[in-house]
């Protein structure tokens, strides 16, 4: 006889952390911390990503999608789901739209509801600022920003925090939303200059590409020597930032290799021969001591962020110890 299951009367508290909290709660070094052991977890095997889910719904005009995952070290398991709306703002919502849900490896039961919009900023900025601690040179001290939309104030500081840069050098698709870089560097304390792209090349030893660009913005023979080239922007197939050919001078680095040679901004240079899946190497293999990083002061490092939801349950995981630490978490019986 099988045993009763006491699944509809054990008791089972479910954390929320909503939305308005993450804010207080979490910042820019808890994520580089979160992000950089999951990405060593993944290279070690202990955690994996599961196949990502993005559909048009025909509704809204919205994309809806999840992005799944388990990490055997930390046993996060759990999913994030939502996407992007794009009426939201004429109703004063973001227009990306997201929650993680945490379960329990042990027994499936659902553990946690934490919102998901700051800590995506904040785990985006975390993994290009991984990248940057692992890959670009010591002596950086110029830092390019290509975009200017939500993500690349949080891709700035996170940056920042990296290197001790004194200057940002920044240009934007649409120059209206400069702003935001020179608000952004001001708080930083840090010189900006709105400057053409060859200009941004030309001097950046750090670049970070955070557009929603369909086209190469910056070509390969632009890019001088030594640089680390951080690109977060290209997450959909058919996106891109930046030339294939600097994809074949550069070393490439990656979150997940599969990613990154199908919907990352590898894709391209992949589609036209230009480089291999096996030329790519995935950084928590660096973080871990397995394989290369910079190997030399004129190399040029390319790192491809195509975003993983190991990363999402990872700052997600944390943010919920922060809020029970701080009895900002709500539990409620589930
Ligand atoms: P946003 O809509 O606030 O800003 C979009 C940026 O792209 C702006 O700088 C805009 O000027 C620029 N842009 C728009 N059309 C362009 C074009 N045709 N050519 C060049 N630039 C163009 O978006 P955001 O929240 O800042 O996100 C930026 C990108 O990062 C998006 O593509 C988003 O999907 C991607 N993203 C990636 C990850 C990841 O993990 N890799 C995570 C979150 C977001």
């Amino acid at each position: 006889m099988n045993a009763p299951d006491k699944t509809a009367t054990a008791a089972n508290m479910v954390t929320i952390v909503p939305e308005s909290e993450i804010g207080g709660l979490m910042d820019a070094a808890s994520a580089f911390d979160a992000v950089e052991a999951t990405f060593a977890a993944m290279a070690r095997g202990d955690a994996y990503n599961f196949p990502v889910i993005r559909e048009a719904i025909g509704h809204a005009d919205a994309l809806y999608g999840f992005k799944s995952g388990f990490d055997k070290a930390a046993l996060a398991l759990g999913l994030k789901s939502g996407g992007y709306w794009p009426g939201n703002e004429a109703r004063g919502l973001t227009n990306h739209q997201s929650t993680v849900i945490l379960f329990d490896a042990d027994t499936g039961r659902v553990k946690a509801l934490v919102g998901g919009n700051l800590l995506t900023a904040l785990r985006t900025a975390a993994a290009s600022a991984v990248s940057i601690a692992h890959l670009s040179r010591k002596d950086s001290k110029v830092l390019g920003m290509v975009g200017a939309g939500h993500q690349s104030a949080f891709q700035m500081r996170a940056a920042c925090a990296q290197r001790d840069f004194d200057k940002v050098v920044g240009w934007n698709y649409h120059p209206e939303m400069l702003s935001r870089l020179e608000d952004t560097a001001k708080e930083l304390g840090l010189p900006f200059e709105a400057v053409e792209r060859e200009d941004l090349c030309a001097q950046a030893d750090v670049i970070i590409t955070i557009t929603s660009s369909h086209d190469a913005q910056l070509m390969a023979d632009w890019v001088k020597p030594g640089t680390h080239v951080a690109c977060m922007g290209t997450d959909t197939k058919g996106k891109q930032e930046v030339d294939p050919a600097l994809l074949a001078r550069a070393s490439v680095f990656t979150d997940e290799v599969a990613q990154s040679v199908t919907l990352g901004e590898a894709q391209h240079a992949v589609a036209q021969g230009l480089i291999k899946e096996a030329d790519i190497t995935p950084i928590g293999a660096v973080i871990e001591g397995t394989a290369k990083g910079r190997t030399s002061d004129d190399q040029v490092t390319l790192f491809d962020g195509t975003g993983v939801g190991l990363q999402d349950l990872a700052v997600a995981a944390k943010v919920v110890d922060l809020a029970l630490k701080a009895g900002k978490a709500q539990q409620v019986p589930f």
